[in-house]
């Protein structure tokens, strides 16, 4: 066929619109449009403040028997708590606290694993005393892979158990010998572990200040000392907010209710406080969580 030369230019132009309207109508292949990124920031949103409050919590160690008659109270109040166990000791029994403390039959056994699978401390906050219970400064000084091992195999254990990783514990023995700068910084820079706290007391307990440090969290009282827990506990919930967060927190062991003869008079104190309108009761894990923006792991 031939054509003449106005046709083939006319065929060509054809083509050529044929062409750019593909383009245009998205009838033919075409490459998408990148997506044009907004050019001002968005603006960060100012935190809603948070009004200082009146907080309770409550820790208890070894993971001993005597932690289901405390659970048992400790629901009735609808009261949260946090146990500190050692998953290197299921179902050893120590004979020598009853020795120390003076009282041969007081008994000191912890659970057996089977006892924790089976829902002991179900609905409570379950976090870290370590692995065998050593003084990880006295016993281990500089034994970095024994330190990791004590706190982050626990830790695993613990997740296993319970289904929820710890973010911390409590140290064995608790007293400033059992701990020291290079633990606390293998802890944190080897486990996720994140708060510790002490076996010593505040020195101004009825001042219910927050901790300084979380790895050395110094509880308000020993709730065997029974006076003491009922005193603190009657001056915290009649103490005012003003502009700061007040924390009561109160610790100890099983042992200790049986050994001073005052479960009574700890159920009467739990009563009390749950009563309080005011106060936020949380475990040693919800407190963390509340302020772990606010308050340092440690020194720098
Ligand atoms: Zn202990």
């Amino acid at each position: 066929m031939k054509m003449k030369k106005p046709a083939i230019l006319f065929l060509i132009l054809a083509l050529l619109v044929t062409s750019l309207l593909a383009g245009c109508t998205g009838t033919g292949t075409k490459t998408p449009e990148p997506t044009i990124e907004p050019t001002e920031a968005e603006p960060t949103p100012v935190p809603t403040p948070r009004p200082p409050m009146k907080y309770f919590t409550m820790s208890f160690d070894d993971g001993i028997t005597q932690d289901a008659r405390i659970i048992e109270i400790l629901k009735k109040y609808n009261m949260p708590c946090t146990f500190n166990i050692n998953t290197g000791l299921f179902g050893v029994r120590w004979d020598w606290v009853g020795e120390v403390s003076g009282n041969p039959n007081l008994l000191h056994l912890r659970f057996t694993k089977e006892e924790i699978l089976g829902g002991v401390y179900d609905g409570f906050d379950v976090e870290v005393h370590t692995l065998n219970h050593p003084s990880l400064a006295g016993n281990y000084g500089n034994n970095i892979s024994a330190i990791i091992s004590e706190v982050g195999d626990d830790a695993k254990n613990i997740a296993e158990l319970t289904g929820i990783a710890p973010v911390g514990m409590a140290y064995p023995g608790g007293q400033e010998s059992d701990t020291s700068d290079l633990v606390i910084r293998t802890i944190l820079e080897n486990t996720d572990i994140r708060f510790a706290r002490m076996a010593v007391n505040q020195k101004k307990p009825s001042e219910f200040a927050l901790p300084e440090y979380w790895m050395k969290w110094y509880p308000s009282c020993q709730i065997g000392n029974i006076a003491t827990f009922k005193s603190l506990a009657k001056k915290f919930i009649n103490a005012e907010v003003t502009d700061h967060d007040l924390l009561f927190y109160a610790w100890g062991h099983g042992y200790e209710l049986d050994n001073n003869k005052c479960w009574e008079q700890f159920e009467e104190v739990i009563k009390m406080l749950s009563e309080a309108d005011d106060i936020m009761f949380v475990t040693n894990a919800e407190f963390y969580e509340i302020f772990k923006d606010e308050i340092p792991c440690w020194k720098d």
